[in-house]
């Protein structure tokens, strides 16, 4: 675990800082075509007419067209054929053609743009490939820090922040730059001590008393704000819907 002048491949940390630095920027670019590949589809569904709702008893609310159908109805909206739209645009039937059009046009430009943007990130994570994979850190929302983007504990729709300038550095490098906050998950940092993942005790605050979070036998549950007594401190404490004392200052 000690620090070495370059990675365990042909790139030195400089060269993997500078060329994960590059990555981030790539990751970021797909990351914005997508967004807009998303939005230019939502306008390609407004401009055939679709609505949302709550269909097919989903919990969230969806387009009620495919994103095919929708393509298909705004190709033909935009040939002209507003009739399609029968009542559910005909407020803005005279505009219709052009907005399908255009919504086509920009959901086209995006997804060239998209695939443009994955190549090239695909492209730089070759060169990582290639070169020894080096170290990364990546941190999310919380302040967690994760060895790659594929931690299962992450969801698709976390905002995942890259953090080239630890590439090719030790978990020990990581944890000295942003403190015991790396994935206790064994697969994320399988040689990291326990302490330096988020499984580390907290350190005690010294005002803290020694009761909190801990078991409250008197705890009455029923009440609208649950209380009962610390059995350290004598106190009448409020407790969680478990019985466990809050956080609570030394008296
Ligand atoms: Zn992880
Ligand atoms: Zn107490």
């Amino acid at each position: 675990m000690t620090t070495t002048a370059t990675t365990a491949g042909t790139y030195t940390k400089a060269q993997a800082k500078a060329h994960d630095a590059k990555l981030a920027e790539a990751t970021n670019a797909l990351r914005a075509a997508m967004d807009r590949e998303d939005n230019a589809a939502n306008d390609i569904h407004r401009a055939a007419g679709d609505k949302t709702g709550y269909y097919r008893g989903r919990r969230r609310a969806t387009w009620g067209l495919t994103l095919d159908e929708a393509i298909a109805t705004a190709r033909r909206v935009a040939d002209g054929q507003v009739d399609e739209l029968d009542n559910r645009a005909a407020w803005n039937l005279r505009n219709a053609p052009q907005r399908a059009s255009a919504a086509l046009q920009a959901y086209e430009t995006a997804r060239s743009q998209v695939s443009a943007a994955r190549a090239a990130v695909e492209a730089l994570d070759q060169v990582w490939r290639d070169n020894g994979r080096w170290s990364r850190f990546f941190i999310v929302p919380g302040g967690h820090i994760h060895s790659s983007t594929a931690c299962h504990t992450l969801h698709v729709t976390t905002q995942i922040g890259w953090l080239p300038e630890l590439s090719g550095e030790s978990e020990a490098e990581a944890v000295a730059a942003y403190g015991t906050v790396l994935c206790s998950q064994p697969h994320c940092f399988p040689t990291a001590p326990v302490e330096w993942t988020t499984k580390a005790a907290k350190p005690l605050d010294p005002d803290q008393c020694p009761g909190s979070t801990h078991y409250v036998p008197d705890a009455n549950l029923r009440l609208c704000s649950p209380r009962g007594t610390c059995p350290e401190c004598g106190h009448t404490v409020s407790v969680t819907s478990r019985g466990n004392a809050r956080k609570h200052k030394r008296p």
